[in-house]
């Protein structure tokens, strides 16, 4: 799965233990999602979703568009820029390709992200990224 690109190989067998051993995962998940949730929601408006795109986007939660579109913007954008849904906010995709151009590997910023897993939603991107879980990456 794609999503490995960015964990460490040495990760791994940390990935093995949390797709075998759904308890442990459920308990780790119990430790670290609050954390981890709580400090993406100040640093990031992160939306919990459970499969971080942060680092694809800009460091910008895309989950923040109205209509929770992970593939580019809608065709909804009106012409200043703003979203049809809230036309107070910038279009989150317009924010998010701006700010991709600060960070190295701007390329991500084009890949087609896999639908969202719902059942994930409240869990730690973090561990569900080292375990692999499908619908945590690309296609
Ligand atoms: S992509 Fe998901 S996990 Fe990452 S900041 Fe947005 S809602 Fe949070």
């Amino acid at each position: 799965m794609e999503t490995k690109e960015h964990v460490p190989a040495m990760l791994e067998p940390i990935g093995q233990v949390l797709r075998r051993h759904p308890k442990v995962n459920l308990q780790l998940n119990r430790a670290l999602a609050p954390f981890e949730n709580s400090a993406k929601v100040l640093l990031f408006s992160c939306n919990m979703c459970g499969q971080c795109l942060l680092h694809e986007n800009g460091y910008t939660c895309l989950m923040n568009c109205p209509k929770q579109v992970r593939n580019g913007p809608c065709g909804g954008v009106r012409m200043n820029g703003h979203c049809e849904v809230k036309p107070e906010m910038e279009c989150i995709w317009l924010k998010a390709e701006r700010r991709s151009r600060r960070f190295p590997g701007r390329y991500l910023f084009l890949r087609i992200h896999a639908p969202l897993d719902w059942r994930r939603k409240g869990s730690s991107a973090i561990l569900n990224a080292v375990a692999g879980w499908p619908g945590n990456g690309k296609e």
